[in-house]
């Protein structure tokens, strides 16, 4: 049972106190005190497969330096059936725990506390040993799930009981059941994946009685004092979902049957609306963990309830529990981006936070291609052992001078590891500002966290002591002096040869992002990569940002109060406004447009594109731009024909033509370098443009500064 927060006043030593008192008041669970109000959320980081936990014992000991309340781990499997893939992570025996005990003493030693999640992915399993309540495959997994027999359930509980009982074995304060986001319990619970007709299905009650079952039996076996999260799966997006009445039923009864604390689970992974990524408004389901603490009120229980999703900042958080939304919030790709989160908060220096965007890039979609999971803004995440930045006095190197052309990312980053390293550096930019392209990300609807990512570099060139001289174009002659020149001078917009393309209607994204060249009502787009995407989606919103709307933006993907329909879906479907401008979008690669773009957020891109009526067109070759007659008026626009025989031309009449063809690297000042005999380090774009992104740019300029 836990007592109410006691505020505490600030100190010069916590002047954050004042900003954040909720988010940094204590939380009693009467057996335990968590510091304040933050639990890192869980997240698979590649980190916890394989014996040797040295490396993520590393990664939460930061984390645990860095002020973090409560930590939970990445999923770890209690038996085999319920493996995420082949060899997964698994706790289920005491020399597994023993291995564990590593994380768990660096985190105590670092004074913070660590849960471990129990994952049971039942038919999302990427095995074929997959089971689950009905033999129903899923839309993510190719393996269909075996059905389990009474016996066979009787025996995922056991490994859950054990799994927690060795977890407590292992050091673990606690445990988190993961009982949400449509894994092994939330298939129980759903009627659409729970087809069973003994006492593990048919009505609600027996439906639910899987995790009521995990949650006692677990409690029984690891005693009062040890922490024990639920992940409640409280609104499931997904159709077939739970109704809100059977969330609030669940919710009770597992807080009544020995949860110590209820953590909010959003949407199954299979569900078609976005729930974590940068386009989804801050805070977006913030709503449905309020909802559920007023039932918790009314029913007078006290069981914290965490909130969860899109919450970055310590603003944000303060804000939930200050208005009783929730009693945590909990942050899990936040605390990735910038390990010491809670420390600069209760110091004061939020704007030195380095913001999570929300972008998956570094995350989740490494995870997705089995890749060691790291953070486009801080490459050091789990890289901790092998990436670090030594102070040059500590591994006695000579001060040197350096001189950093482009401010873009890549620039950035070098310059401010390498000034709080110790050396002098002078960035420069010809532009006016500091940021390169990320100037233009920024101004995409849906794009808005560019801007903390901008303030945050703006911040460490501050206080690491960059001396930056924007306005400044370089060439080779003003770089005499410099001791180690770093060239970061990024691209230019690859020239397509169009015919006709020289005509004033036709635009570079340069133009339409940056320069707001007006663009007409009709427009088409050449080249479908990430800027194309973009482009459209700048071009079809004009202006309005339904990432700043909650409202627009649930209309948009069809979310509602799920007290009103099962699941939280909109009977009716999604509602989004109608487009600003009719967009054609095109590439000359046959098949799908948006091919390359983010794993976890491709489909997010096309989905929001094919809402605003954007016509995807794949297979072209671009002919000519140009004027025509459109029956027998006058019009003008873009020729295109299809396939190797360039048959069927078709113009496309249109106002504007942009151009978002890719890009080359900008090396005109390296080559000057190098033909003076001058050996100038490269990165970011102007070492190489295919496939450039901010995540490769940053990442690459840090490990050359670590090293200079
Ligand atoms: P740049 O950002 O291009 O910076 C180069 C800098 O060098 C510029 O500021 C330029 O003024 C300066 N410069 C050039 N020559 C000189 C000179 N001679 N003297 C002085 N200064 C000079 N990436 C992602 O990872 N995720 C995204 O979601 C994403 N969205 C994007 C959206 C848009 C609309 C655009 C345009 C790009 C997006 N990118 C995204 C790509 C990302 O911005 C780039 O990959 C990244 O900025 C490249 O970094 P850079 O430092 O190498 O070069
Ligand atoms: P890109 O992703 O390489 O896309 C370039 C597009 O131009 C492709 O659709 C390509 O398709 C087309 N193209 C290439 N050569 C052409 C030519 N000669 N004539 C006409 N079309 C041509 O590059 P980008 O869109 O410029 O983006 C630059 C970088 O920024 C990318 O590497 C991307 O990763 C990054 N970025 C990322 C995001 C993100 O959300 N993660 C967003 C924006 C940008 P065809 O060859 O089939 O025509
Ligand atoms: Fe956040 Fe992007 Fe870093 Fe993932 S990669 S933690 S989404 S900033």
């Amino acid at each position: 049972m836990h007592t109410e927060r006691t505020m505490t006043t600030a100190t010069p030593s916590q002047p954050g106190l004042s900003l954040y008192p909720h988010l940094l008041a204590p939380l009693d669970l009467g057996f335990t005190q968590i510091k304040n109000r933050v639990l890192m959320g869980s997240m698979h980081t590649g980190l916890e497969d394989g014996r040797d936990l040295s490396k993520l014992a590393a990664y939460f000991r930061e984390r645990a330096v860095g002020g973090v309340g409560l930590m939970v781990t990445g999923g770890f499997a209690p038996n085999i059936a319920g493996w995420a893939k082949p060899f997964a992570g698994t706790l289920a025996t005491s020399g597994a725990a023993r291995r564990h005990e590593v994380v768990t003493q660096a985190v105590h030693a670092a004074g913070g506390k660590i849960a471990l999640q129990i994952l049971h992915t039942g038919r999302y399993a990427y095995h074929p040993l997959a089971v689950a309540p009905s033999a129903i495959k899923s839309p993510i997994s190719p393996f269909k799930p075996f059905e389990l027999s009474a016996r066979g359930v009787e025996r995922q509980i056991r490994a859950f009981v054990n799994c927690a009982v060795k977890a407590r074995e292992a050091g673990y304060d606690g445990v988190e059941i993961m009982g949400s986001e449509g894994y092994f319990i939330n298939q129980f619970l759903a009627k659409h994946t729970n087809h069973r007709d003994d006492a593990w299905g048919g009505d609600y009650s027996q439906r639910m009685r899987l995790p009521l079952e995990i949650v006692q039996r677990t409690r029984e076996a690891v005693g009062p004092d040890f922490i024990l999260i639920y992940r409640l799966s409280m609104i499931d997006l997904v159709p077939g979902g739970s109704a809100w009445d059977e969330v609030v039923t669940l919710g009770k009864a597992v807080a009544q049957g020995g949860a110590s604390i209820i953590n909010t689970g959003i949407g199954w992974h299979e569900a078609r609306v976005p729930t974590i990524a940068t386009s989804v408004p801050r805070a977006a389901f913030a709503w449905v963990t309020q909802k559920m603490k007023a039932e918790f009120k009314a029913a007078g229980l006290s069981t914290p309830l965490v909130t969860s999703n899109r919450i970055n900042t310590p603003e944000v958080a303060e804000q939930l529990l200050a208005e009783g939304s929730a009693d945590m919030v909990s942050m899990a790709r936040p605390l990735l981006a910038d390990a010491e989160f809670v420390n600069k908060a209760a110091q004061g220096r939020s704007d030195e936070i380095n913001t999570c965007i929300a972008c998956n890039q570094a995350c989740l979609d490494h995870i997705f291609v089995n890749k060691l999971t790291s953070c486009l803004v801080n490459p050091r995440a789990c890289h901790e052992t092998e990436l670090v930045y030594r102070p040059i006095s500590e591994l006695k190197v000579q001060r040197k001078r350096m001189a950093v052309v482009g401010a873009g990312p890549a620039g950035l980053t070098a310059a401010t590891i390498a000034a709080e390293r110790g050396h002098e550096v002078h960035l420069f930019d010809a532009a006016p500002e500091i940021g390169g392209q990320l100037n233009m990300a920024k101004v995409i609807p849906g794009k808005e966290e560019f801007h903390e990512m901008l303030r945050y570099l703006k911040r460490r060139v501050e206080t690491t002591g960059v001396q930056l001289h924007l306005n400044t174009a370089v060439n080779a002659a003003d770089l005499q002096g410099y001791d180690e020149v770093i060239v970061a001078t990024g691209v230019s917009p690859r020239d397509p040869r169009i015919e006709g393309q020289d005509h004033p209607q036709v635009l570079s994204y340069i133009d339409v992002l940056r320069r707001k060249k007006p663009v007409g009502g009709k427009v088409a787009i050449i080249g479908a990569g990430g800027i194309g995407f973009d482009v459209a989606e700048y071009l079809v919103h004009e202006g309005h940002s339904t990432t700043l709307d909650l409202p627009a933006w649930q209309a948009e993907w069809g979310v509602t109060d799920p007290a009103a329909a099962p699941g939280g879906l909109r009977p009716e479907g999604p509602q989004p406004t109608p487009p600003a401008r009719e967009v054609t979008l095109l590439q000359r690669k046959q098949g799908k447009l948006g091919d390359g773009l983010g794993k976890t957020t491709g489909w997010i891109h096309r989905a929001a594109l094919k809402m605003k009526r954007v016509k995807m067109v794949g297979g072209v070759n671009y002919e000519r731009i140009g004027a025509f007659t459109d029956g027998t008026n006058p019009a003008w626009g873009l020729l295109v024909s299809y396939g190797d025989k360039r048959e069927n031309p078709t113009w496309i009449a249109c106002d504007n033509v942009v151009l978002c063809a890719g890009q080359l690297p900008l090396r005109t000042l390296a080559d000057e370098l190098l033909a003076m005999g001058r050996k100038p380090h490269l990165i970011g774009g102007a070492l190489e443009a295919g496939e450039l992104d901010a995540k490769r740019a940053i990442d690459q300029a840090a490990r050359l500064a670590a090293r200079l």
